[in-house]
């Protein structure tokens, strides 16, 4: 059985991102929200594209005014306005100024703003009376924030609001981006149906085929439903067989342990595949196979059919590497914060134990309550509302109410 550090390890080498050539497709920007950029931009343009200003005033002559005083201001001439979006029409001379609003271009000649607050109008003449701190206040020059030429985002970086602006503002229509990751997921076990059909006795819903598809999604990737594979190892070799020939990796629940109907190992065998690993000490969900299997040599997820496991072990294992696959450079890796537990956390502290609960901020600091209810890895009930799972280590038994605890944070539940 491997510890969690020595798995994640072995898994992180496993992964084979997307390749930044073949696996991608061009979208439009408005179509690109989420998706991972799989090409460096640069910008055509530089940022911002003229001098402008950053200020209602008067652009100046920076020598005109650089001594005046309450006392003895600087009277200038009013030669234009300059609204936004158009272009000055005249140069500026010694003893002339441009009224100018925000965002509007600098005229020639004026190297200076001087905010409104700081000039007194009358008729075309502006007198100036506290003088800029140095020659160019107030003015963004042509490619001060970003010159044209230079890359604007690396490739890996998923696109979020502020990236689509940036690419809109860089007239970037189009993105080159990586595909969706396609992900098989299938159910196995007898005792599985689906929820439109009344129960019979001893079946139990196939939740985990819902919550993983759920998962998929939550991830920007696409899923193929496999649906339920009954315990025969004929039934298994057909659907991995499938799966591995459509997706990019395979997730299934169940039928790994060591109950008389777990099959899922040795079919991966049968198939050519090779395990890397088979347990890890983590609690819930300590049957865990990772293989990789096909021509492809595609990664097979084996998770505990246990609804509380099979979840537990996608977001504590195969979220960060399906991020990695995806083509994400950066920001793939799990992510702990620490934070007061509001209650006594207990695990035997034999392996690494996750207790689901709720993280919230409380005076700018972290809380985790733990759900209410059992923790066995059957009860998916109080799973509901989780956004965080407190992580006991090895040897760690009790953790006391307002003791420090890392807590993984899991996507969704706000
Ligand atoms: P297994 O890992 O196949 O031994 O399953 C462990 C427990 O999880 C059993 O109680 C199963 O009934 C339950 N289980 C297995 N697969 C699923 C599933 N797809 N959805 C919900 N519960 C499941
Ligand atoms: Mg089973």
């Amino acid at each position: 059985m491997l510890s969690v550090r020595e798995a994640e390890t072995l898994l992180f080498d496993l992964v084979r991102p997307l390749d930044n050539q073949r696996d991608v497709e061009v979208v439009d920007l408005l179509n690109a929200t989420g998706r991972i950029l799989a090409t460096p931009v640069a910008s055509k343009l530089d940022f911002p594209h003229w001098d402008n200003s950053a200020m209602d005033g008067y652009a100046v002559r920076y020598e005109d005014v650089k001594t005046c005083s309450v006392d003895r201001p600087a009277i200038l001439e009013i030669i234009e306005e300059i609204p936004a979006g158009t272009p000055p029409q005249k140069a500026l001379k010694s003893g002339q100024a441009a009224r100018i609003l925000t965002g509007s271009m600098m005229p020639n000649g004026g190297d200076t703003v001087v905010m409104q607050e700081n000039t007194q109008r009358d008729g075309n003449r502006v007198a100036i009376s506290v003088p800029p701190k140095e020659a160019g206040d107030f003015v963004r020059h042509r490619g001060a924030f970003h010159p044209a030429g230079t890359t604007l985002i690396e490739a890996g970086v998923r696109l979020q609001p502020a990236e689509i602006a940036v690419l809109a503002a860089a007239q970037c229509s189009k993105v080159r981006v990586y595909r969706r990751l396609r992900v098989a997921v299938l159910s196995t076990g007898d005792e599985l149906t689906t929820p439109d059909r009344p129960l019979q006795p001893g079946q139990i819903v196939d939740s985990n085929q819902y919550a993983l598809t759920s998962f998929l999604l939550q991830l920007g990737i696409e899923p193929l439903r496999l649906g339920i594979v009954g315990d025969s190892p004929d039934e298994l070799y057909e659907a991995i067989s499938d799966a591995i020939d459509w997706g990019d990796a395979v997730l299934s629940t169940g039928g790994v342990s060591v109950g008389d109907y777990d099959y899922v190992e040795d079919v991966l065998e049968e198939l050519g595949g090779t395990i890397h690993i088979r347990s890890i000490a983590v609690k819930p969900g300590k049957p865990l196979t990772v293989a990789t299997v096909g021509k492809k040599n595609i990664l097979y997820f084996g998770l505990p059919g246990n609804p509380v496991s099979a979840l537990v072990g996608a977001w504590r294992f195969v979220k960060p590497v399906l991020q990695r696959m995806g083509g994400l450079s950066r920001g793939w890796e799990p992510v702990f914060v620490d934070a007061v537990t509001t209650s006594p956390l207990k695990s035997d502290g034999k392996r690494e134990t996750y207790l689901w609960g709720r993280l919230s901020l409380n005076n700018g600091n972290y809380e985790f309550a733990v759900a209410s209810g059992s923790h066995s890895s059957g009860n998916l009930i109080n799973l509901v509302q989780t956004n965080g799972l407190a992580v006991l280590p090895v040897g760690t038994t009790p953790i006391a109410a307002g003791e420090r605890v890392s807590v993984l944070q899991i996507m969704g539940n706000g």
